[in-house]
């Protein structure tokens, strides 16, 4: 036989574990308690406009107020209040969230992201900081009588009528313990209300500030004086421009905002997406392209992410794809939930949906850019470059999205798409085997003297000078089908773009065999491999090429490649040093009869073409300049 039952859970139990657990961090309690009061003014808002509330609502302010004296700080609303029946139904009992009952009652009449709670949780959050709680509350039903309720964090607690509370509206007054009296300087709690507050939907004041105004009085000169006067201190823009409709904003308004969200950030932003979205799920915001000052920078002036308004966090890892935390902005949806962890804000399926979408928005607008004004997208592109690229390396849906706009630039300072590109050099830079060369340079200081030869040769040249690079090289050549990226110094200009050999050699091999220990004796042999090939007369006599393979091995492995990759990266560097056979230079070495001589001009010739590779250093150089010198 079997029976049933039900779990029964104490609130003795629970209580603690609420308290301790529920929330990672105990600052947060005042966003619950502010968020609750917003909730109960914009509750009220809607009950007048559907007629169920009726007389003038007056001044909707929300205050909050610190008391070092009394150790207590007081948040008080003008919203809807509560009688000692909503009380016992709504505070009481945890976990049953009056917000959600509210929208589920209305809700074909009020627009659900009116309210923010939904959990039933957050009030609770102000025992984490206060060894007593008391709520004084008015409901604006007619004939309401006003309410006392307090409770010193034990499952107990008194409630009352009473009747010195004559205005409508809620004040919580938080008793706070003596392990958090941080919470008691003005600062702390003028902090907190920036941090989580900024962009609350209703009015919030924390005490007063000096202000400047027009006097009215003129002085000696006759002009106007100014006066100091007590305005009340808002901490909140209740309009932030998110909430705004695109069409209502001028670029000024959204660089403004920008410097609202970031006020130590001075540069202007690129430009900005506005994102608005009702379904399949609620989301607005708006994110922009910052101007990277240090591309290596990590961002502090990052993505923040709200719910309703309501700050939720700026660590947006993992919320957001990752090449995204680059930008900036707000982003804010009733979807992302308010409570609890990160580690639950990340497994969200909420959350995981948002951030597939930001991708795509992200995609298009820089489309859109793209399609709208090239000249000024390539303008831009220097700055754009690395979100575009690090999107198209970590997401494969950015990557369908981006191959079509994003940008190379060649050296000589000119920008093409991809398909522009290929259709630009598929005719000069297809080798024998029906490959398509890519050449690249990543310094063209460094490597002038290649990137020249190439040009000379009718070849583009592409610049590829950052970080990212590297990767973003790899990740090309495993999507695009016969293409590979080869850098100019990487190998000779003939063999660079392998086309049909039909070049002719001046030496033959016995003098190519007798020339060989004469240069191996100029340089370190474990560092250099000396070839010949049959370059033509104007090239260079020498050359220093670097393998393409061997190259991207080392890079990989400063990167941090393991495997394989460390393996080829504990190799000695290893560089081609190229003979010409054609060059009237290397005849001359090969007929010198006079010892001293030969030795000179092949040292001579090798360390050329060391310099042009920027390996010709310290003794080396200092003897190379001396022999310069005395040939001149
Ligand atoms: P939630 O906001 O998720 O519903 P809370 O624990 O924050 O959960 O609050 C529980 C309920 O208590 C709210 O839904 C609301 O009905 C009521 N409440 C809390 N604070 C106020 C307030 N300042 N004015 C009116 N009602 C309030
Ligand atoms: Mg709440």
């Amino acid at each position: 036989m079997s029976t049933t039952g039900k779990i029964n859970v104490q609130t003795e139990n629970i209580f603690p574990i609420i308290k301790k657990f529920l929330y990672s961090d105990n600052e947060i309690f005042l966003r619950e308690l502010v968020s609750n009061a917003v909730d109960a003014t914009q509750k009220l808002k809607a009950l007048a406009r559907m007629g169920e509330a009726t007389g003038d609502l007056g001044d909707l302010k929300i205050e909050i107020e610190v008391d070092k004296t009394s150790k207590t700080i007081a948040i008080k609303d003008k919203g809807l209040g509560m009688t000692k029946e909503e009380i016992e139904k709504y505070i009481t009992q945890i976990a049953f969230s009056g917000a959600e009952e509210f929208v589920n009652k209305y809700k074909d009449k009020v627009d659900k992201n009116v309210v923010i709670g939904h959990f039933g949780l957050g009030f609770y959050s102000a025992f984490m900081v206060a060894k007593k709680v008391e709520i004084f509350s008015l409901s604006f039903k007619e004939g309401s009588k006003g309410v006392h309720w307090e409770c010193d964090g034990s499952p107990d607690y008194q409630i009352e009528e009473i009747s010195n509370k004559t205005e409508r509206g809620t004040n919580i007054i938080l008793h706070i313990a003596d392990d958090c009296e941080e919470y008691l300087e003005k600062s702390k709690i003028e902090g907190l209300l920036k941090k989580y507050c900024k962009f609350l939907p209703v009015e919030i004041k924390f005490g007063t500030k000096k202000d400047w105004v027009p006097s009215g009085e003129k002085d000696d000169k006759g002009e106007e004086k100014d006066k100091e006067v007590e305005v009340d201190n808002i901490i909140n823009n209740p309009n932030p421009a998110w909430t705004r409709k695109p069409a209502d904003l001028k670029d000024e308004d959204y660089k403004s905002f920008y410097h609202e969200l970031y006020p130590m950030q001075f540069e202007e932003p690129l430009f900005n997406i506005h994102l608005n979205v009702d379904y399949p799920f609620n989301l607005t915001g708006i994110l922009y392209f910052p101007k990277l000052s240090n591309k290596l920078e990590m961002p502090k002036d990052r993505i923040q992410l709200y719910s309703n308004q309501v700050f939720v966090t700026d660590n947006v890892e993992n919320i957001v794809p990752d090449f995204l935390t680059l930008l900036r902005g707000v982003i804010d949806s009733p979807d992302i939930p308010l409570n609890v962890s990160r580690s639950y804000l990340q497994a969200d399926g909420n959350v995981k949906k948002i951030a597939a979408h930001i991708t795509k928005k992200v995609a298009d607008k820089l489309e859109e850019l793209f399609k709208k004004d090239r000249a000024e997208f390539e303008k831009k592109w220097d700055d754009i470059k690395i979100f575009v690229q690090y999107g198209m390396i970590s997401d494969e849906k950015f990557y369908e999205k981006a191959i079509k706009f994003v940008l190379v630039k060649t050296t000589g300072g000119k920008y093409f798409t991809f398909e522009e590109f290929e259709n630009h050099v598929k005719a000069v830079q297809t080798d024998k085997d029906k490959k398509l060369i890519y050449l690249y340079a990543t310094n063209t200081l460094e490597q002038h003297p290649y990137i020249d030869a190439a040009v000379s040769r009718g070849y583009e040249v592409l610049l590829m000078d950052t970080m990212l690079d590297p990767h973003f090289i790899n990740h090309l050549e495993s999507k695009l089908k016969d293409i590979s990226f080869v850098r100019v110094d990487a190998d000779t200009i003939d063999k660079l773009i392998k086309k049909e050999d039909n070049s002719v050699s001046k030496l033959t091999e016995e003098q190519q065999n007798a020339l060989r220990p004469v240069i191996e004796s100029a340089v370190s042999k474990e560092q250099f491999m000396v070839a010949f090939e049959n370059l033509s007369e104007k090239d260079a006599p020498m050359l220093i090429t670097r393998p393409e393979f061997m190259r991207r091995m080392k890079d990989m492995n400063q990167m941090g490649g393991g495997g394989a990759m460390s393996f080829y990266g504990n190799m000695p560097e290893m560089y081609n040093l190229v003979v010409n056979t054609n060059h009237p230079l290397i005849s001359r070495i090969l007929e010198e009869s006079d010892e001293e001589t030969k030795k000179n001009l092949t040292k001579q010739a090798t360390d050329l073409a060391l310099l042009s590779q920027g390996l010709l250093k310290g003794e080396g150089l200092t003897n190379f300049i001396k022999r310069s010198v005395e040939l001149i």
